[in-house]
């Protein structure tokens, strides 16, 4: 129908550069310490262009960790990660690899786009200037074509009728739309979603899965999610991976790690959280 094609279009320029399928996120062999807490270990794994990944299990498994390494919020001890082929913690200097310097890093962070369980919207900014602020200042668009992306994308988390209000005269639920909606308005390649309705009355739940759901079918983004509601997980992703520990006991497609996983602890987590 005319809502979801338009919708099509105007995702179509989310993902950018478009699509390819090669791989866009890869760890490899990362270690996270706090203090004694070795928080991963070792961690190996990536993700293809356009997929949808989910990270699941325990708390303190490490799962957050792995999305604030991506925003560099935190640095690894040990190991490297890449994405879109270059390397996010490390650059080439005189044919040697370095720790990667703060210019390096902001231009391979542009790739991603995080969205928090708690908002985090600029509460003094009304929800247009906080979805156009970065825009224009970090990737130099002008005010006018900043506001027509950002209304194009109000319009997709439904909130078109909003966009004079301060976040505080919004629900959380909205709140959260207008923090999808602010990510992807930077056009990353990947978005990072951590337990993005935790914070969340149940009600107000739905509305926002809603919106990822439509914005993983209808788009070319790729996803990487931590996330409690296995329903939604089991919808949207291509591949899960389970986490323990700070290591991937196990992935595979939702259908398998869900209906029939091959490691107990998985049995055990998806047996107390389903
Ligand atoms: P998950 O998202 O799977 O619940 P996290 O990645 O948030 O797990 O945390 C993994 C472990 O790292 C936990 O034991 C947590 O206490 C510890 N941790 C996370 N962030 C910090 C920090 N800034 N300082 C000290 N310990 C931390």
């Amino acid at each position: 129908d005319t809502a979801q094609t338009e919708t099509a279009q105007t995702l179509d320029a989310v993902a950018d550069p478009p699509v390819d399928g090669s791989e866009l996120i890869r760890f490899d062999q990362v270690t996270k310490r706090f203090g004694d807490n070795t928080v991963l270990d070792r961690l190996d794994f990536s993700v293809d262009s356009g997929k949808h990944v989910t990270l699941i299990g325990p708390s303190g498994s490490g799962k957050t960790t792995i999305l604030r390494l991506l925003m560099t919020l935190a640095t690894p001890d040990e190991g490297t990660i890449k994405v879109g082929g270059a390397y996010l913690t490390h650059e080439e200097r005189g044919g040697k690899l370095v720790r990667a310097g703060e210019k390096h890093v902001r231009e391979v962070r542009k790739n991603i786009g995080m969205v928090f369980q708690q908002f985090n919207l600029f509460p003094n900014m009304k929800v247009l200037r906080n979805i156009t602020e970065a825009p224009v200042t970090v990737l130099g668009l002008s005010k006018d074509e900043a506001e027509e992306r950002a209304r194009e994308l109000l319009e997709l988390v439904g909130l078109r009728e909003h966009v004079d209000k301060y976040p505080g005269q919004l629900s959380g639920g909205q709140q959260q739309r207008v923090a999808i909606a602010r990510a992807l308005a930077m056009r990353p390649r990947v978005l990072l979603l951590d337990e993005v309705t935790s914070a969340l009355d149940p009600e107000l739940v739905v509305g926002v899965l809603d919106v990822l759901r439509d914005i993983a079918r209808s788009t070319d983004i790729t996803m990487l999610c931590v996330t409690h509601e296995m329903n939604f997980a089991r919808d949207i992703s291509d591949q899960v991976l389970m986490f323990d520990s700070g290591r991937v006991i196990e992935s595979g497609p939702p259908q398998k790690i869900f209906s029939d996983p091959e490691q107990e602890r998985t049995r055990e987590f998806l047996g107390a959280v389903l």
